[in-house]
């Protein structure tokens, strides 16, 4: 590496290292939650807080103050989309029943426009979906140009609850973690930023949180009686994740692994991941395709 190249990376460095103690992050969460060699899905303590040691008030004080530069830059690159750009940003939200996707949506997603954002969860695929490639459905719910996709579940059900549950045969599923790695690249190259979230409960906090929806009336419906089957299979599930994210965090795609037993922090994590990529697109306001000044004159008149 040459000198300069070394003198640039530092100073890269540096600066994200200050940014993210101004914001109050020890280390900045890009860093702190992303899936590099040698990650062990089994070593994670799900009631962890990487890169954050300030505690729960400092958490949803600094999610509330980012809102508005959140809110701020979907909207610049919602603009841009209008005016012809063909970037667009996708969420990939992924966790064993009651790791709290459905809060990120809420508490994360919420703070932007939602003519701005498109959302889709994928559930059992209908028997349309079933006669199609699995990437078929995938596919037609990419975001459009300028929006924020959010999926909830999505092609990585493909190699998980498709290889716990052999769904499919080995054989099948196999090949799918290098044919999903290529697909993120083509959409990525296509000028979608993924951003990929895996959300980790411990298994007694999902004990206590599908408990709480059978004490609630108002919780009942959130309870299926087969998410006790799936956490039956916890540690094959648990190695299907470790698979996923060995095989499938790529410098063009990386995952984040987000401790989800304090809910407080997955969302402050995902914010911030989600403003991080917003952020780094570099996003300006459209240039006016109209004389401004002689639009003024002919409002003025009207
Ligand atoms: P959620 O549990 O996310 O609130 P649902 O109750 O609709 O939503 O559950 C979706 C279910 O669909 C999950 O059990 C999930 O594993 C399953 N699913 C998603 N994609 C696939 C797939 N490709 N093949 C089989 N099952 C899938």
């Amino acid at each position: 590496m040459s000198t300069l190249v070394a003198m640039a990376k530092q100073a890269r460095h540096k600066k994200s290292g200050e940014d993210a103690e101004a914001s109050g992050w020890d280390v900045a969460p890009g860093e702190a939650l992303r899936v590099g060699t040698g990650f062990d899905v089994h070593d994670v303590d799900r009631g962890a807080t990487p890169g954050w040691s300030r505690g729960r008030k400092d958490a949803e004080r600094l999610l509330a103050a980012h809102a508005d530069e959140l809110s701020d830059l979907q909207e610049r690159l919602f603009a841009e989309g209008r005016s012809g750009g063909s970037r667009s940003v996708l969420l990939v939200l992924q966790g064993m029943d009651t790791a709290g996707k459905g809060g990120i949506v809420r508490h994360v997603v919420g703070l932007v426009d939602p003519q701005g954002v498109q959302h889709r969860s994928f559930g059992v695929p209908t028997a349309e979906e079933r006669a199609q490639h699995y990437l078929w459905r995938i596919r037609k719910a990419l975001p459009d140009p300028g929006h924020i996709g959010v999926f909830d579940r999505s092609h990585y059900e493909d190699v998980l609850v498709v290889r716990v549950n052999e769904l499919v045969p080995p054989e099948e599923w196999e090949p799918r973690y290098d044919e999903i790695n290529a697909f993120e690249q083509e959409i990525t190259d296509a000028g979608t930023t993924v951003v990929k979230v895996a959300l980790l409960v411990s298994h007694d906090e999902q004990k206590a949180r599908l408990t709480k929806r059978l004490e609630r009336p108002d919780k009942f419906w959130k309870y299926k009686p087969a998410d006790v089957d799936e956490r039956a299979k916890w540690p094959a599930y648990q190695e299907a994740y470790q698979a996923m994210l060995d095989r499938t965090s790529t410098s063009t795609a990386p995952w984040h692994a987000i401790p989800a037993d304090n809910k407080w922090f997955a969302r402050l994590a995902v914010s911030e991941l989600l403003l991080d990529v917003l952020r780094g697109l570099d996003l300006g306001w459209p240039e006016a395709d109209f004389d401004v000044e002689a639009e003024k004159r002919r409002l003025a008149e009207s």
